[in-house]
C-alpha cells in the first residue's frame, strides 16, 4: 500500500506539527523557569520557622510574634530591617541575611542574634 500524500494532507500535518512543537515549546520553558536554580538567577527561596537554622536561631517570620518572656533579650524596636545581617534592597518584603545564605529572610521577622544596624 504505497501512496502518494495530497498537497492537502501534507499542509494539514504541516499546521499539526507545528502546534505541537508550540505546545511544547511553550511548557517546556515554563518547566525549566520554574526549576531554575537560584544560583543560575532564580528566585532565592524564603526561610522558614522549620529550617534547621532557623530553628537554632529562633527565627520569626514576624518579629511581632515573639513571645518576650521566651526571648527576654527581644526589644520591640528589633526586627531584619534594623538588623546589620540584613542585605538586599531596601523596601523588599524578603531580603537576604548574612546568616541565611542563599535563602531570603522576612524584613520583619527577628532571630535571636539581631544586632542594631550602625
Ligand atoms: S540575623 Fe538579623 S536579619 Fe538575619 S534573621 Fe536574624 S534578625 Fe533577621
Amino acid at each position: 500500500m504505497n501512496r502518494t500524500m495530497s498537497r492537502r494532507e501534507a499542509l494539514r500535518n504541516l499546521a499539526l506539527g507545528a502546534g505541537t512543537l508550540l505546545v511544547a515549546g511553550a511548557a517546556g520553558a515554563a518547566a525549566t523557569e520554574a526549576a531554575k536554580p537560584a544560583a543560575a538567577g532564580g528566585p532565592l527561596p524564603h526561610v522558614t520557622p522549620a529550617d534547621p537554622t532557623a530553628m537554632a536561631l529562633a527565627y520569626h517570620d514576624s518579629a511581632a510574634t515573639v513571645d518576650a518572656t521566651k526571648f527576654p533579650t527581644y526589644k520591640p524596636e528589633q526586627k531584619c530591617t534594623t538588623c546589620l545581617q540584613l542585605t538586599g534592597k531596601a523596601g523588599d518584603p524578603w531580603r537576604p541575611c548574612n546568616l541565611f545564605p542563599g535563602k531570603l529572610v522576612n524584613a520583619d521577622g527577628w532571630c535571636k542574634v539581631w544586632v542594631k544596624k550602625a
